[in-house]
């Protein structure tokens, strides 16, 4: 027998009551007038909540949890995170902001992008922050920086390692990479910190983003944490965090499924333990941004028209790739391939058709499904994006064609 794929990726997850999906303990249908109009972006706390619980429950004890904020930099989701995770990790001085309105401290927040200005840097020093350091001339100028303000910098250093996370949906580590010090000069550069006023907090290594490969996931932290316990002899005072990234991925597309959570924990266990035998002062740090917050969102908009084209049919919605670049198949895919679409007032429906949708936008890449079979849907429907809560508004080419924003709530 011929093996058919399924239509979508894993979308369990959200309840359906009736015929219409609930967000947030409530029926889409009341969400969406509660928000007053659409499109508009959800994120449902109580998910939010549960992955973090599941992370804690299978990783080993004593691992800290950091949030990358830039998978969902929405205020109210960084304040929800914030009271659940044990840190933040910033990419910009405008990130940093949201982060310090937190109630987390401001060395549990870390800043990393190869490109600081100084004034950015400023910032960060008067805030109090950990900078993880990319180069040797951002590094002098932190120091220069801090004597000027009289403040001692905090820094961590980013390394470049001599490994790639293989399978990856994006390679941020290992080959030439504008990110971090390669760790060729890292013994050297850490050398240096010994004679300059700095409070040395240890290490960051994040060698790529989106991977469903638990092996190539463990087989990076592994790496991660002998290359910590090898740089660790250069050092001239003892690391208190080793950040070894995350890069942990979740399904988008037909054929993918979840990261088995509890073959990576029972993996990492045996690694933890040997690390903490080397290095029992240093704490183990991974940062997450996509596995904490993607599944917990979703992009609502509503059907305009319905239009048959030489057979072909057309959904029309008032939302679309300028506020959701990622499922239009534009942010970084080489070949199209529908995210999980459902018609969320008309979750049993078993009348169905294939159908095309399209946003508002006058060009043909503002696609949300291509050829999807769905529930038969008439003007007014809602349609549902789901897997939607990290990289969506704020990836999307909002300005293009000028149509109104998005609302985004957390429920
Ligand atoms: C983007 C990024 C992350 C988050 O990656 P996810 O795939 O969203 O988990 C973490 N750390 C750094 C340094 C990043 O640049």
């Amino acid at each position: 027998m011929k093996k058919t794929l399924p239509e979508h990726a894993p979308m369990e997850g959200f309840a359906v009551q009736g015929n219409c999906l609930q967000v947030g303990g409530m029926s889409l249908i009341r969400l969406a007038e509660r928000v007053g109009s659409t499109p508009f972006y959800a994120y449902d706390r109580q998910r939010i909540t549960e992955r973090i619980a599941l992370l804690r429950r299978h990783l080993p004890e004593g691992i800290l949890l950091h949030y990358a904020m830039k998978a969902n930099p929405m205020p109210a989701v960084v304040q929800h995170l914030a009271r659940i995770v044990d840190g933040i990790d910033i990419a910009s001085v405008g990130e940093m902001k949201v982060a310090l309105d937190t109630i987390l401290a401001p060395d549990k927040i870390s800043f990393a992008g190869p490109g600081k200005r100084s004034s950015e840097l400023r910032c960060a020093i008067a805030a109090g922050v950990t900078i993880n350091v990319e180069s040797e001339q951002e590094l002098r100028m932190i120091v220069k920086l801090g004597e000027h303000l009289g403040i001692t910098p905090s820094v961590a250093i980013r390394i470049n390692p001599d490994f790639e996370l293989k399978s990856s949906g994006m390679k941020m580590g290992g080959g030439a990479k504008s990110f971090g010090i390669d760790v060729e000069q890292a013994p050297k550069l850490l050398k240096l910190l010994a004679s300059l006023k700095l409070n040395f907090v240890g290490l960051h290594i994040f060698s790529g983003s989106q991977n469903l490969n638990s092996a190539a996931i463990l087989e990076a932290q592994l790496k991660s944490l002998q290359l910590g316990i090898r740089l660790a002899q250069h050092m001239p005072i003892p690391m208190r965090l080793l950040n070894i990234g995350g890069g942990f991925g979740v399904p988008y597309f037909p054929g993918e499924e979840r990261l088995d959570l509890a073959v990576i924990g029972e993996n990492m266990q045996p690694m933890i333990r040997t690390f903490r035998e080397q290095l029992p002062e240093t704490f183990v740090a991974i940062e997450l941004g996509r596995y904490m917050v993607a599944e917990a969102g979703i992009y609502v908009c509503r059907i305009l028209e319905r239009k048959v084209s030489r057979g072909k049919i057309f959904l029309i919605t008032d939302g679309g790739m300028h506020h959701h670049l990622a499922a239009s198949g534009n942010l970084g895919q080489v070949i199209r391939k529908n995210f999980p679409v459902i018609i969320g007032n008309r979750m049993q429906d078993t009348d169905k058709e294939v159908v095309s949708i399209v946003g508002p936008l006058c060009t043909p890449l503002d696609l949300l499904a291509e050829e999807m079979m769905l529930s038969k849907a008439v003007v007014g429907d809602f349609v549902v994006v789901l897997q939607s809560g990290a990289y969506g508004l704020s990836v999307s080419p909002t300005a293009f064609l000028n149509h109104p924003l998005p609302e985004e709530i957390l429920v």
